[in-house]
């Protein structure tokens, strides 16, 4: 398994949701296999980077380190069983609006919550009307690189309508997204992957019922 032969999907439209499209089935993969972008340490910073839930910056603090590679496979091991977590609790609330009852279900999301570190600073503004920005830092360990992914998930239950929150209808498909359109009408991870397959479908499926009906008399 490496990271350059299949670029990670981002069409979940919410951090959270892209997490867990990080692991695709055979049906999305581009060689038909299962593909896995959070393998071990280095590909998941490589991911965090790409999703932009972590600044390149912070990930140049961990990369290629030899003390933090064990460290690394350890959090990608723990991001893949948060990532189990957050499949499971979809598969039991997405397309529903949440209740005050799921709070207890969320018990573990919080324990990991409680163990990060941030803290407020005031920076010199690089642009903007403003001459300082107030900004949020966080003092990073290998183990607080899940915490902008913490967050996220925390945005969605929190802010986030989870009748919007889709499996896409593609067959086989399992990438999710959050439908942010205005009709709230959208079906497809991407036109490009299952849409036009679909529609390709339904196009075989009108030609044959064509050719089927009996000749007009
Ligand atoms: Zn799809």
């Amino acid at each position: 398994m490496t990271t350059s032969h299949a670029t990670p999907y981002f069409v979940g439209d919410h951090l959270a949701l892209d997490f867990l499209n990080s692991r695709v089935a055979p049906a999305n993969a581009p060689a038909g296999e299962s593909f896995d972008w959070l393998g071990n340490g280095a590909q998941l910073l490589d991911w965090l980077v790409d999703s932009g839930a972590v600044d390149v910056s912070v990930a140049r603090q961990f990369r290629g380190k030899k003390d933090t590679v064990a460290g690394l496979d350890e959090v990608a091991r723990q991001a893949r069983e948060l990532r189990d977590w957050l499949a499971d609790f979809l598969g039991r609330h997405a397309g529903r609006r949440l209740g005050r009852d799921v709070a207890a279900e969320l018990a573990p999301l919080n324990k990991l919550l409680a163990r990060d570190d941030t803290y407020r600073a005031i920076e010199a503004a690089t642009s903007g009307a403003s001459a300082l920005d107030w900004c949020q830092r966080r003092r990073w360990t290998p183990e607080r690189l899940l915490m902008p992914i913490a967050e996220a998930i925390g945005d969605l239950v929190c802010r986030c309508d989870f009748r919007l929150v889709r499996t896409c209808e593609g067959a086989d498909c399992i990438l999710m997204f959050y439908d942010r359109t205005k009709a709230h009408a959208r079906r497809w991870c991407s036109m490009a992957l299952c849409g036009n397959r679909a529609k390709a479908a339904a196009h075989r499926a009108r030609h044959r019922l064509k050719e089927d009906r009996p000749p007009a008399r």
